[in-house]
C-alpha cells in the first residue's frame, strides 16, 4: 500500500514536470535568459534563493529528471566556485541518495528475489569492492547519473555508504560544473563545457579512479596491518608453507629469480598428489587396467586369463612408484635449486613472522617480506553414526592398510561418487574387490554432462561395481568382527555388509592450527584470496587446494606461479590468477577428460552454443587398439569456430585434451585444428575428425550448389 502511494506521488510529480513543460526552465538558453532576473533576486533574498536552488535539485535528483547538469551551471552563476559546489555537492548527493532508497523501497526485495542466484556474483562484487565501483562510475559522469542512483539502490550497498562516496566521488564533475557556471555569459551551449581545458580535466578524472584505487588499498593495508609491528628487516624474501605441487612451484620459482626462499613441510614432501593422490592412484590404476585387459585376452586375439596375481605385490608396486618419482619432489633436488627446505610444522604467528617445530623438535623463528600458504587439503571424512567403530580408510591411510594385504578386500564399499570415488572403485573391482559405491546425487560424476555420467556408469557395471546412485547412507553399524552399513533409497533402507570402506566423498581445505585463526585471515571452505591469490594480509598468498577452487595438481602448480611472483614482485606488477582454460581428467577407463563448458553448464549459464560429436568408435587407431568407444564433443559460439568447451570420454582422453586446452588458451578455432596434420594412425586425429565434423556442418550450402554447376558446365 504504501509502496503504491509513492509510486503514485512520484509519477505525479513527474507528469506535472512534463505536463507543465517545466523542462524548458532548465535549458542553457532560458538560464541565459533569465541570467539577470536570478541574479537580481539572489541579491534580495539570497538565503530564500539558496534554498529555492537547493530544494530544486534534490527534487530533480530524486526523481531522476533532466536538467541536473544545468542547475549546476545555474547554481555555479549565481552563488560562485565555493558555495555553488557545497550547494550543488549536498544537493545532489542527497537527491541521488533518495533515488536510491525510492529504488530500494519499491524494486530490491522483488529483484533480489527474482534473480537473487544470478545476482550473486553481483552482490558479492558490490559486498568486496563495490565503494570502488561506485566512486570510479562517479568519478568519470559517463554513466548517467541517474542510472547509477536506481541501479546501485538494487543492490545490497549500504545507503550510507553510498551516500559519502557520491558525494566525494561526484566532486571533480561538480567543480567543473559550477565552475562553468561562473562564466555562463560566454557559454554557447552546454556541450561548450567541455573545452580543451576541461577536457584535459576529465582526463585527469580518468586517472583519478586509478590513483583512488592506489589509495584505497594503502588504506586498507594500513588498517589490516595496524596492530602488528613490521620488522625493519626480513630474513626470507618468501616463506612457503606446505611441500606438495603449490608450495614446490612456488619455492621452485622464487629460487630460480634468486630470492631467499624457506620451504617448510611437516610431513611428506610431494604432498598429497605424490604420497596419497595422483601417483599412487594412477599407479594402481595402470595395474588394475592390465589385469582387465589379460580378463579380456579374447579381444586381443589371445586367450581370455583369470589374471594370477598378488595383491601384496600390485599394492607393492604402487609404493616403488611412489619411491620412483619422490625424487622430483625431495629435499636434496630443492636444496639443489636454491631454496632452503625445513622439515617441521610451520605457524605463521604474525604477517611477516613464521614459527617452525622442527622435527627434530627444535623451534625456529624466521621473518620474511611474504608468505605463500600451501597447506593443501585433506580427505573429508562423514559425520555417519557408526563410522569410526566399524573403521574406514580415506585416501590418506588406504596406500598403507591395503598394502598389508595379500588380497583386495572382498567387499568393499566406496562411499562417494565423484571422480576419486570412481577411480578407486573401478580400479579395486578390477583387481578382485566387490565393489559397492554408493552416492547421494542421482547420479556419479555429477559435474559432468548426463551422458557423460551415463557412460561412466556403464563402464563401472561393465567391471562388476555395483553403482548406488540416489542412495543416501545413514549409518554404520557393527556386530562382532562383521561391519554393515544402511543405505536409504526411496524411503526403503538397505543393509550392506563389507570388509572394507573407503570414504572419497571431498577434500577439505587445511585451515586450522597454523595462524590463520590468530591473525583473523578469512577462511570459508577455503582461504579467502582476492584475485591475485592475496589473504586478508597483502603479503600472505594462498595457493593449491588450500585456496580453491579447484583441487588439482596442474591448478595448484598454476595457482604457485602468480602468488609466488606477485608475493615477490608485487609491488611493481601484480597478475590476476587466470582460471580461464581449466582442464581436468578423471582416469577411469575410459578416460574422462574436460576443458571449459561442457553441455549442462552452457544450459545453466544461458551461454548459445553448438555442439559437434565425433564417435570415438569410427576412429581407425581406436580400432586397432580394442578401445573405439568413447567421443570428443565440443562446443563452439553459434556459426563460429570458436572453442567453448570440450569433453572427451575414451583411451586417453586427458593426454588428447591438450590440443584444445592449447587451442583455447590460444584463441585457436576449430578451423586451425583441421589445417594441423595429425599423424595416421593416431587416437589425436580424433581431435582433427571432431573439427572435421564441425566444418562439415558449416559448408556454404549455396556456394556448393553453384560449385556443382560449375564442374557438371566444365564436363561439358
Ligand atoms: C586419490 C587422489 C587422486 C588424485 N588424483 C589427481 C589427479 O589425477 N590429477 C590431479 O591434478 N590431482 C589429483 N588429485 C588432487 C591433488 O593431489 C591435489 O590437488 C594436490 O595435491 C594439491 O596440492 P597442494 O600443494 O595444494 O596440497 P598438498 O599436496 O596437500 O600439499 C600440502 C602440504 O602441506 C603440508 N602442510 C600442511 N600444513 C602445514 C604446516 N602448517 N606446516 C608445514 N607443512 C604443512 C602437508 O603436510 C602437505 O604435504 C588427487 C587427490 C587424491 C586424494
Amino acid at each position: 500500500m504504501k509502496r503504491a502511494a509513492l509510486l503514485l506521488l512520484i509519477a505525479m510529480l513527474a507528469t506535472a514536470f512534463f505536463a507543465f513543460d517545466l523542462h524548458q526552465y532548465l535549458t542553457l538558453e532560458s538560464l541565459q535568459e533569465k541570467r539577470e532576473e536570478f541574479a537580481a533576486l539572489k541579491v534580495q533574498s539570497p538565503w530564500l534563493v539558496a534554498g529555492v536552488a537547493f530544494a530544486g535539485y534534490v527534487l530533480v535528483t530524486s526523481l531522476s529528471l533532466p536538467g541536473a547538469a544545468v542547475m549546476s551551471l545555474a547554481i555555479g552563476a549565481l552563488f560562485g566556485l565555493l558555495w555553488g559546489t557545497l550547494l550543488v555537492s549536498f544537493a545532489s548527493s542527497i537527491g541521488a541518495t533518495l533515488a536510491f532508497l525510492v529504488s530500494r523501497y519499491l524494486l530490491r526485495d522483488a529483484i533480489q528475489q527474482r534473480f537473487g542466484d544470478k545476482l550473486k556474483a553481483i552482490n558479492d562484487g558490490i559486498a568486496k569492492d563495490g565503494v570502488l565501483y561506485l566512486f570510479m562510475l562517479r568519478l568519470v559522469p559517463a554513466f548517467p547519473f541517474f542510472l547509477i542512483n536506481l541501479l546501485m539502490g538494487l543492490t545490497p550497498m549500504r545507503a550510507r555508504t553510498f551516500y559519502w562516496v557520491s558525494q566525494v566521488g561526484m566532486l571533480a564533475g561538480t567543480l567543473v560544473f559550477v565552475n562553468a557556471g561562473t562564466q555562463l555569459a560566454q557559454l554557447q551551449s552546454l556541450s561548450g563545457i567541455l573545452s580543451p581545458g576541461l577536457l584535459f580535466s576529465f582526463v585527469l578524472l580518468g586517472v583519478f579512479p586509478m590513483i583512488a584505487n592506489k589509495f584505497i588499498q594503502w588504506l586498507q593495508r594500513r588498517r589490516v596491518y595496524a596492530k602488528w609491528n613490521r620488522p625493519a628487516r626480513f630474513d626470507r624474501n618468501l616463506i612457503v608453507i606446505g611441500g606438495g605441487a603449490a608450495g614446490l612451484v612456488s619455492a621452485y620459482i622464487a629460487a630460480a629469480v634468486k630470492a631467499k626462499v624457506t620451504l617448510i613441510e611437516a610431513h611428506k614432501m610431494g604432498g598429497d598428489c605424490l604420497n596419497y593422490g595422483c601417483v599412487p592412484s594412477k599407479a594402481l590404476i595402470r595395474s588394475a587396467k592390465l589385469a582387465q585387459q589379460m580378463r579380456h585376452g579374447e579381444r586381443y586375439g589371445l586367450n581370455a586369463n583369470s589374471p594370477d596375481f598378488s595383491f601384496r605385490k600390485v599394492m607393492a608396486r604402487v609404493h616403488d612408484v611412489i619411491a620412483k618419482v619422490a625424487p622430483h619432489d625431495s629435499v636434496e633436488r630443492y636444496t639443489g635449486l636454491g631454496v632452503e627446505v625445513l622439515q617441521g610444522y610451520a605457524r605463521i604467528t604474525a604477517p611477516w613472522t613464521v614459527e617452525i617445530k622442527l622435527n627434530d623438535g627444535t623451534m625456529q623463528k624466521l621473518t620474511t617480506r611474504s608468505i605463500v600458504i600451501a597447506t593443501g587439503a585433506r580427505p573429508f571424512v562423514p559425520p555417519l553414526p557408526g563410522l569410526e567403530e566399524v573403521g574406514y580408510v580415506t585416501s590418506d591411510t588406504l596406500w598403507d592398510k591395503f598394502a598389508e594385504l595379500d588380497e583386495a578386500p572382498k567387499r568393499l564399499v566406496v562411499l562417494g561418487g565423484g571422480p576419486i570415488g570412481c577411480e578407486l572403485a573401478q580400479s579395486f573391482a578390477r583387481l578382485g574387490s566387490g565393489v559397492i559405491q554408493i552416492e547421494m546425487a542421482p547420479r556419479i560424476m555429477i559435474r559432468e554432462d548426463l551422458e557423460v555420467s551415463e557412460l561412466a556408469l556403464a563402464a563401472l557395471a561393465a567391471d562388476g561395481v555395483e553403482v548406488l546412485t540416489g542412495h543416501k547412507a545413514v549409518r554404520c553399524e557393527k556386530e562382532g568382527e562383521r561391519k554393515f552399513i544402511v543405505v536409504e533409497h526411496d524411503g526403503q533402507t538397505r543393509r550392506i555388509e563389507f570388509d572394507a570402506l573407503i570414504a572419497a566423498v571431498g577434500r577439505s581445505a587445511r585451515l586450522k592450527g597454523f595462524g590463520l585463526e590468530e591473525l583473523g585471515i578469512p577462511v570459508q571452505r577455503t582461504v579467502t584470496t582476492n584475485d591475485y591469490l592475496e589473504t586478508l594480509y597483502p603479503n600472505i598468498y594462498a595457493a593449491g587446494d588450500v585456496a580453491g577452487p579447484y583441487q588439482f595438481t596442474h591448478t595448484a602448480s598454476h595457482q604457485a606461479w602468480y602468488a609466488a611472483v606477485n608475493a615477490l614482485f608485487g609491488d611493481f606488477k601484480r597478475f590476476k590468477a587466470d582460471y580461464s582454460v581449466i582442464p581436468w581428467s578423471t582416469f577411469i577407463d575410459p578416460e574422462v577428460a574436460r576443458v571449459g563448458f561442457n553441455e549442462q553448464e552452457a544450459r545453466e549459464q544461458g551461454i548459445a552454443h553448438e555442439v559437434t560429436r565425433y564417435g570415438i568408435e569410427d576412429l581407425d587407431r581406436a580400432i586397432a587398439d580394442g578401445s573405439a568407444h568413447g567421443f570428443v564433443k565440443v562446443l563452439t559460439v553459434p556459426g563460429k569456430d570458436k572453442i567453448l568447451g570440450v569433453t572427451i570420454v575414451g583411451e586417453h582422453a586427458g593426454d588428447l585434451l591438450a590440443e584444445f586446452v592449447l587451442a583455447m588458451k590460444h584463441g585457436l578455432g576449430l578451423n586451425k585444428i583441421l589445417g594441423t596434420i595429425h599423424i595416421y594412425p593416431t587416437l589425436a586425429e580424433a581431435n582433427k575428425y571432431a573439427a572435421g565434423e564441425w566444418k562439415r556442418a558449416h559448408a556454404p550450402q549455396n556456394l556448393l550448389v553453384w560449385l556443382e554447376r560449375f564442374h557438371a558446365w566444365r564436363r561439358g
